[in-house]
């Protein structure tokens, strides 16, 4: 009965900010950016999730709405630009050029709160942290990313990460860094590289393959080609979900040596015999390996997963993906629920290059909310990789939901083409694009 009546006062004053919004009669939300224009509201919004997603949905708000009570829920006082581990691990960039401090990119007035979300009740339209603090809200913004489960691989462990061979791109700043030095070490004797992703979604599908060509690269570089094996273990039949894509880069691999395992998942790690096991489909099988680039299954954090919030049934239940609309990413349950970023539970996407178009689209939803004019806008799915293929080459690759090529730069950047130009968006034109849409620009 208490939860119920709360939600029922939640809902009455999300009737009455709409109603109070709609009698200012403001504009459309997309032409909403100047202060004049802004949308005059007293919603309690949180944002769960100060990553690339969190950050930028609160940009978002501030340049849309006036007298919003925003606050930012994250226990992680470090912002990491995640797209720059491939290049740490390259040793292309130092580990600082990945790591930023929260505070400094948290717009003027938004509330930060250096906490972790505990808790998720949306019939209860409220949050809970680990420290028991309640933060009730008139809209959730759900950007919590994901979870790298290392546990879900036997013998695997963060600490083994720049040790015995073991190298791991995606486990933080600090793996990028030592996962650089175990890849060197390894390109500078040869023996068998062991790369892999693995069953699960995965943020960024396109970084395991990048970072085979880029040790298969510095093995040529250093004269030891000839002397290694190198070894790349996919799930499933294929080596990335768009079909033409797939076929490209194992053109590309066939023609630089690198065996493909089809059908093989990683289930343990040894490290003491420097040997992988993987389930494939006829059975158990070891892979030895002198540097092995373990990236674990990924799942929704254990918070949104054990919540109403994830899905119920279908393939994104399983790992607790958020059961959100893929066109609107407006949860599919809880009306007054955004889900952005990783942790959506919608086919494709978890790219940085998502969240840039999936966060001014929920925004424009929830704002079309309050003001009683109803967004008409919808995300398709885009999302994009630039898939090194060398150093100093890089394919641009640019889909949607249905497998579509979506070139942005039609004429001037060819999809599926190892392009310099590409190479130079992704080693220096992609941060800038980054953190100016933390700061809420298109
Ligand atoms: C190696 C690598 C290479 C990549 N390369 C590219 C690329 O080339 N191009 C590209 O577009 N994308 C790339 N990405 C993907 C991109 O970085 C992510 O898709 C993007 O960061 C997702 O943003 P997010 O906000 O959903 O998650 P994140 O940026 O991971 O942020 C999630 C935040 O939520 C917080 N959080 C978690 N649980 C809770 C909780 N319970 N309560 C409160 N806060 C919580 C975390 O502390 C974190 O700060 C790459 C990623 C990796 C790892």
């Amino acid at each position: 009965m208490v939860t119920g009546s709360r939600f029922t006062s939640a809902v009455d004053r999300r009737t009455v900010l709409k109603f109070g919004a709609a009698g200012a009669a403001v504009a459309a939300l997309s032409s909403r950016k100047a202060s004049a224009e802004r949308l005059r509201t007293s919603a309690r919004i949180v944002i769960a999730g100060a990553g690339a997603a969190g950050i930028s949905a609160a940009a978002r708000l501030v340049q849309v709405l006036d007298g919003a009570s925003i606050t930012l829920v994250d226990a992680r006082k470090e912002h990491y630009y995640q797209p720059g581990f491939t290049l740490v691990a390259a040793g292309l960039k130092p580990e600082s050029y990945t790591v930023a401090a929260n505070r400094d990119l948290v717009p003027a007035g938004v509330t930060l709160v250096e906490e972790r979300v505990e808790e998720f009740d949306p019939a209860g339209n409220k949050v809970v942290t680990n420290t028991g603090r309640s933060l009730p809200y008139d809209f959730l913004i759900v950007a919590t990313g994901l979870r790298l489960d290392y546990g879900a691989i036997a013998g695997m462990d963060m600490r083994l990460i720049g040790r015995d061979g073991i190298g791991s791109v995606f486990a933080g700043p600090k793996a990028a860094a030592a996962t650089w030095q175990e890849m060197s070490r390894f390109a500078d004797k040869g023996g068998i590289g062991l790369f892999g992703r693995p069953a699960t979604e995965m943020k960024c599908a396109g970084a395991p393959l990048k970072y085979t060509f880029i040790t298969d690269d510095y093995l040529r570089r250093r004269g030891n080609r000839g002397r290694a094996e190198v070894i790349y273990a996919a799930p499933t039949k294929g080596l990335f979900s768009v079909p033409i894509v797939s076929e490209k880069v194992r053109m590309l691999y066939q023609e630089r040596g690198v065996k493909v395992r089809y059908e093989h998942v990683m289930t343990a790690i040894d490290p003491g015999r420097r040997v992988a096991t993987f389930k494939t489909p006829s059975g158990s099988e070891e892979i030895r390996y002198d540097f092995v680039n373990v990236i674990p299954p990924m799942r929704a954090p254990e918070a949104v997963r054990r919540s109403e919030l994830a899905w119920q049934s279908g393939p994104f239940a399983a790992d607790g993906w958020m059961e959100v609309d893929r066109s609107t990413l407006r949860h599919r349950r809880f009306a007054n629920v955004f889900g952005v970023g990783d942790v959506a539970g919608v086919p494709k996407g978890k790219t940085a290059a998502s969240v840039k178009w999936q966060v001014p689209i929920a925004i424009d939803h929830l704002a079309g909310t309050i003001s009683g004019k109803p967004s008409t806008m919808a995300y398709n799915g885009y999302t994009s990789c630039p898939l090194i293929t060398r150093l100093g080459r890089a394919m641009l690759v640019e889909f949607d939901y249905d497998d579509n090529l979506l070139p942005s730069f039609p004429g001037v950047i060819a999809p599926l083409e190892e392009l310099w130009i590409t190479w130079v968006m992704k080693e220096v034109a992609l941060k800038a694009t980054y953190y100016s849409m933390l700061r809420g620009h298109a």
